[in-house]
């Protein structure tokens, strides 16, 4: 059973290097009465929560990484046994497993796929955690209206790329920022965004986002934090919202940067709102039924970077902090 171990906890920007691939043994057999599954993996998720993991943090969200033992996250796998009464053999399932060919899973929290009529790949993105992120980001913690003004930070990304979709479903104006030609490219010809800059190449984030923005800003949808959230205070519209889903730009800091507009909240009146996927499975199914025939006609697309073999995990990963990754980051582990 190959393997994919943390070597120790991380500090700064992630190396491939802080990372080993390893082989092991592993009975294909689920302990008699045990409620585990062995699950053969099939796709693996690279996410940027998996860095703070790599860290020893005392009452994060997240529970830290063990070094010495097998990296684990999100991913698609195939039930080769189960003593779990809600599993059998054979059938498809997404939810957290590790970074190896197999995995006994002794507590699954998993997902069953139904439809299986879409790439399996997409339950890893569109079909799983980023597209739930997405939906309940978008739809419960924004309050979006149709003409609404909204941003994007890290558009291009797992989550990015269906929360300006979904703006546009809406019927809203809609701008995203992102880190290469390439992805700007997607961005208005893929995924139909009215605008897109690349933050790289802007020497002033305000005045990038007046141009796009000279009324202001109704929603930001929070990836990045650091400069851009606060060039983006000074853009808010009065009764603007921000979602707070994530700031990538501050995972490999030892210490956060400061925030400095934070009172154009007051008097712009806008309300800023953390929120964790973690609290929105209830309408996962809910999600499906919207998302899937949307998937099937072509209403909404979705672009993932595959990197082939268990082999390539750890540059997949660590991509994500440099941004290589154009679209969702997968790794295929296996031949479905
Ligand atoms: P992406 O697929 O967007 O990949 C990460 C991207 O972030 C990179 O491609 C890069 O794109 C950008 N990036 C990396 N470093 C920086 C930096 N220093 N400054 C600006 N941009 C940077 O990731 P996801 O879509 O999976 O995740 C997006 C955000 O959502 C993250 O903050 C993540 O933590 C958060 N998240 C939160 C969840 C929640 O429950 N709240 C659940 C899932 C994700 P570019 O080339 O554009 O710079």
């Amino acid at each position: 059973n190959k393997q994919v171990i943390l070597k120790d906890y991380v500090s700064g920007f992630p190396k491939e290097t802080d990372m080993y691939m390893t082989k092991s043994s592993i009975e294909l057999q689920v302990p008699k009465g045990s409620n585990g599954v062995l699950l053969k993996n099939l796709y693996l998720s690279c996410d940027p929560y998996m860095r703070p993991r790599m860290t020893n943090i005392k009452g994060s969200y997240v529970e830290s990484f063990k070094p010495g033992m097998p990296i684990s996250g999100y991913g698609v796998a195939k039930v080769l046994d189960s003593e779990n009464p809600e599993f059998k053999k054979g059938d498809l399932v997404w939810g957290m497993t590790g970074w190896e060919e197999y995995s006994l899973v002794t507590a699954p929290h998993l997902f069953k796929i139904q439809h299986t009529d879409v790439p399996l790949s997409y339950y890893t993105g569109i079909l799983g955690m980023p597209g739930m992120t997405a939906y309940a980001g978008f739809y419960e913690v924004c309050s979006p209206k149709q003409g609404e003004c909204v941003f994007i930070s890290a558009a291009s990304g797992a989550v990015g790329q269906l929360v300006g979709q979904f703006a546009k479903l809406l019927g809203c104006y809609v701008v995203g920022s992102a880190g290469s030609k390439d992805k700007i490219d997607l961005l208005k010809n893929k995924f139909g965004f009215d605008e897109a800059f690349n933050y790289r190449e802007e020497p002033d984030l305000n005045e990038a986002l007046k141009r796009y923005f000279p009324e202001g800003i109704d929603i930001y949808f929070e990836n990045v934090g650091g400069k851009m959230l606060d060039a983006v205070l000074l853009n808010m519209k009065i009764h603007g919202r921000i979602a707070v889903c994530g700031m990538i730009s501050q995972y490999n800091l030892d210490r956060p940067e400061g925030v400095h507009n934070l009172m154009y909240l007051v008097t712009k009146r806008v309300r800023m709102e953390g929120f964790l996927v973690r609290d929105y499975y209830h309408l996962y199914p809910k999600f499906l039924e919207m998302i899937i025939p949307h998937i099937k006609e072509g209403k909404i697309v979705y672009v993932e970077d595959m990197a082939e073999g268990l082999e390539s995990a750890p540059a997949a990963l660590i991509g994500l902090f440099s941004g290589q990754n154009v679209g969702k980051q997968v790794v295929a582990v296996a031949p479905e």
